[in-house]
């Protein structure tokens, strides 16, 4: 059953072939089997999958309509709300916080008769680039245990790599699908700034944070984000316009599609990333595609953009954890300044200090001119020198991630862990849709990755381009020995 991909399986379930019980029991049991090493889930929802189970084999069998998702278990990334259940971000400080409301994107799976298994483990407050951030435990790399799962949507990648989910939800601010998905070598897709809502996801960098789905496969991608997609009124940033079916535009011929290369962007690639990439630009070209150069020097700026824009708006959305609202309080504080200072010292992790350290130095009066504002500017000039590459190609191209998985403990440096994303930073800033899709592994059998980032709202064009890809290499059906 772990085999199969989220459109089989619900084909096989609304068939008969299985019911939605045994679907839940066979994960379940696969999750107890490998969990415990992985580390990859947080939180199982075992009762609640049961009732949602019953009731759904009892809808198939009065034979009344199924969702798209019928009988499809999925994971969800632990910064994502669902009503009653712990919403913790991989922090202390929200162990104990019960949302309020469900997502929009997790309401929309579950009307569409998905199966939502429980919460999976992140870097806290999604920040980090190897899981090795989360407060509560690491999760590792299912193609060996010894490496991370990249982050911040480690768990969520890992898990769907090791086949203990066919989908995951992650969510991406700066890489955090993408690069564990490359690094986990599976497909993670971050749509466009507004195409999934927001509501209910903790908010990050507010102007950078997107949700996506993670798969084995394409084609379970594009039909997790259609079924995601869509206006939201509770999120004033969602986009207007109607969704597309996307798993109906997977025509995967890359004849005549133009894609872009900044191949000087890409000239302290380490050997092996390289030689992997130009075999990926070998096989477009080989499949039809014409492949141009593309002029993206200031990309070299986004790492710097990135950490000042990121971090205010995180000093920002974190200020409501004080210890009274949401989190855990201090039990030592007697004074409510005490409250404040104290819950926030016991309760945020190392990594989430620094951001909320650096985002409120680069908002403050005196220096917010020389940073933050500067970094809008920088921001749109990013922007606009994508919206001109895109006169020129319909897709861009580069590596997911400069290396392939790492060493548990291997990057001390926090600066050395904020490059991991220094292919994937500017598609957040410039709020374009990328999709990570895996393109060959290393003589060590660790997975690589290409990267393809469309013009905002283009989605179809990248899934399709992204699925030719996936036909042609077959990449996406080797997985790790503990998937087998
Ligand atoms: N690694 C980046 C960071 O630490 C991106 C994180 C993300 O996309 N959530 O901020």
């Amino acid at each position: 059953m772990h085999h199969l991909s989220a459109h089989q399986l619900s084909d096989a379930f609304k068939k008969g072939e299985f019911s939605a019980t045994t679907i839940v029991d066979h994960f379940l049991s696969r999750i107890r089997q490998h969990d415990e090493v992985l580390g990859s889930f947080l939180n199982l929802f075992e009762d609640r999958l049961h009732d949602t189970a019953k009731k759904l084999d009892h809808k198939r069998q009065m034979n009344q309509p199924l969702g798209k998702l019928a009988g499809v278990p999925i994971g969800i990334k632990d910064n994502i709300h669902i009503k009653d259940e712990i919403t913790t971000c991989g922090s202390q400080f929200l162990l104990n916080y019960r949302a309020l409301f469900t997502a929009t994107a997790c309401q929309r799976l579950e009307d569409e008769d998905a199966l939502l298994l429980g919460k999976m483990n992140l870097d806290e407050f999604a920040m980090g680039s190897s899981c090795e951030n989360s407060s509560i435990k690491p999760t590792r790399n299912p193609w060996n245990l010894d490496y991370v799962p990249g982050g911040s949507s480690g768990g969520s990648a890992a898990a769907v790599a090791a086949r203990l989910c066919p989908i995951s939800l992650g969510t991406d601010t700066g890489g955090s699908i993408r690069q564990p998905a490359s690094l986990c070598g599976i497909v993670g897709l971050k749509p466009t700034y507004g195409r999934i809502s927001r509501y209910g996801l903790v908010a990050f960098g507010t102007s950078l944070d997107q949700i996506g789905p993670f798969s084995t496969n394409v084609a379970d991608s594009a039909l997790a984000l259609e079924v995601m997609a869509g206006r939201c009124a509770n999120d004033g940033t969602s986009l207007r316009e109607k969704p597309m079916n996307y798993s109906q535009e997977l025509h995967g011929s890359l004849k005549g599609v133009k894609i872009g290369v900044p191949w000087h962007f890409l000239e302290n690639l380490n050997d092996d990333v390289k030689a992997n990439f130009e075999q990926s630009i070998e096989t477009l070209k080989n499949a039809g595609a014409t492949i141009v150069e593309v002029n993206l020097d200031k990309l070299k700026y986004s790492i710097a953009v990135y950490y000042i824009v990121a971090t205010a708006e995180a000093s920002t959305n974190l200020a409501r954890f004080d210890g009274i609202r949401f989190g855990v309080r201090s039990n030592d504080a007697k004074t409510l300044d005490e409250v404040y200072d104290m819950s926030k010292e016991d309760g945020f992790g190392p990594e989430v200090k620094r951001r909320i350290a650096l985002g409120t130095y680069v908002l403050s009066s005196g220096f917010k001119d020389d940073f933050f504002n500067k970094a809008l500017k920088v921001r749109r000039i990013i922007y606009n020198e994508y919206q001109n590459a895109f006169k020129q190609c319909d897709l861009i191209a580069m590596p997911t991630s400069p290396f392939t998985a790492f060493k548990i403990g291997a990057i001390h440096d926090p600066l050395q862990m904020y490059l991991a994303d220094i292919y994937t930073i500017s598609v957040n800033l410039a709020g374009l849709p990328g999709i990570s899709i895996p393109s060959g592994f290393s003589n060590d059998g660790l997975p690589y990755s290409l990267q393809l980032i469309a013009a905002q709202k283009q989605e179809h064009t990248l899934l399709s381009a992204a699925h030719g890809f996936e036909t042609i290499t077959g990449f996406t059906k080797k997985m790790p020995e503990m998937a087998k």
